[in-house]
């Protein structure tokens, strides 16, 4: 009798002990969930919230594999991540999907996580796996008001690590704070980039030059590298509107700013800085260099075939082009900024005054102390 109660109570110390185990190990886990989410929480940009969860979720739950699925329908992901130059096609672990049939078919139109082993032919849209495929997998969707925003996956080579019905509070939680985080995330991510665009020519706005300027001439002191500016504006653009109208001269506007761009590198920035003028920022660019793009835009828009209903619209460009060439010493960087744009702007005048559709230079700025133009 004595003997049985004493091997029940040792049943129950060791049931007791892995309570305790898992309790321990739980409150662990909900410590290092909480801090997760917090540093999550406080994430504004779309591609650092990318590398912490691909970076992060694998330690957090100890995990062989995690991937990120983002559902964009418009493309509008890519550009984000594009114009911050985030390398979203080779970025192990995230997949960027156009088909909500994958979450609907998937998911069921639920946001309850899947759990199981893993099926190649059922997940492998989830994951990229390049070489061993998972065990076990959860695939937790990340839902907003009724609508997929993607989902978070993980795998483990481990087969009973994820099984059915086992609980899933955490996953649960962590998937509705990403949902949220992300969903703000991307509202400021659209905000912040149609703020700095112009609607009517897709280009970038003034403001947005004026942020990139001073970012560009400090680039060219780091690297030594000249940087020009091209200030460019339609010949009597006026007529055009009061001839053909204005919807007619919005279609020139845009076409104008898209030719303008075909003849620039990715990397340089274009403008649209008033009505019909347009600043173009030409890195690591001398005056040759400038001289030589500003003369090869002003051609390609003279021979452009604009055409308006059955009439031809003749369109071309004056361009005023100057350089910042970087010395030792140095003017304050938003005066160097200043005295760029001006000098390209003089030039654009010269064009103007010396008969229109041509180029003009207007010399090198070089960062002097005394802030003076060295014309060249
Ligand atoms: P110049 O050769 O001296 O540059 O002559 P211009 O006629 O191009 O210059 P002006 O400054 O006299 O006229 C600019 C015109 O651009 C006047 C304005 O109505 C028009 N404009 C400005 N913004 C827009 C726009 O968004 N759409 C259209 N259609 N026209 C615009
Ligand atoms: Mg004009
Ligand atoms: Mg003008």
């Amino acid at each position: 009798m004595e003997q049985d109660i004493t091997t029940e109570l040792c049943v129950l110390q060791s049931h007791l002990d892995g309570m305790l185990d898992r309790v321990h190990h739980n409150s662990l886990t909900l410590k290092r969930l909480q801090a997760f989410e917090m540093r999550l929480l406080g994430l504004t940009a779309l591609t650092e919230m990318i590398e912490f969860i691909l970076g992060e979720t694998k330690d957090l739950f100890d995990l062989d594999l995690v991937s990120l699925c983002l559902f964009d329908p418009k493309d509008e992901i890519v550009a984000h991540l594009a114009s911050d130059h985030y390398p979203h096609q080779s970025r192990a672990g995230l997949l960027i999907v156009k088909d909500e049939d994958l979450f609907k078919n998937y998911f069921h139109f639920s946001d309850r996580p899947l759990l199981g082993m893993f099926n190649a032919e059922k997940y492998a849209r989830f994951f990229d796996v390049e070489s061993q495929c998972p065990s076990s997998v959860i695939l937790a969707p990340l839902v907003r008001r009724g609508k997929y925003l993607g989902s978070l996956n993980l795998g483990s080579y481990c087969s009973n690590r994820f099984i059915r019905n086992m609980a899933t509070d955490f996953i649960d939680h962590l998937a509705s704070v990403l949902s949220v985080c992300l969903e703000n995330t991307l509202n400021f991510e659209t905000l912040r980039r149609t703020s700095l665009i112009d609607p009517l020519t897709g280009v970038n706005n003034r403001r947005f030059l004026e942020q990139r300027i001073e970012e560009e001439i400090d680039r060219s002191l780091r690297t030594r590298q000249s940087l020009s500016c091209l200030f460019l504006d339609i010949d009597y653009f006026k007529r055009i509107n009061d001839t053909f109208g204005h919807q007619a001269g919005d279609h020139v506007l845009a076409l104008v700013a898209c030719t303008i761009k075909k003849h620039l590198r990715s990397n340089d920035v274009l403008s649209r800085y008033g009505g019909e003028e347009f600043v173009a920022l030409l890195s690591e660019s001398d005056n040759i260099r400038a001289t030589e793009i500003a003369e090869r835009i002003r051609k390609a828009i003279a021979l452009l075939p604009f055409d308006h209903q059955e009439a031809k619209i003749a369109v071309t460009l004056s361009i005023g082009a100057a350089t910042f060439q970087p010395t030792a010493a140095k003017s304050p960087t938003s005066e160097v900024a200043q005295r760029l744009i001006q000098a390209a702007d003089t030039a654009l005048y010269q064009a103007k005054f010396n008969g229109r559709n041509r180029v003009e230079e207007g010399g090198v700025i070089v960062g002097a102390a005394d802030g003076g133009n060295a014309a060249v």
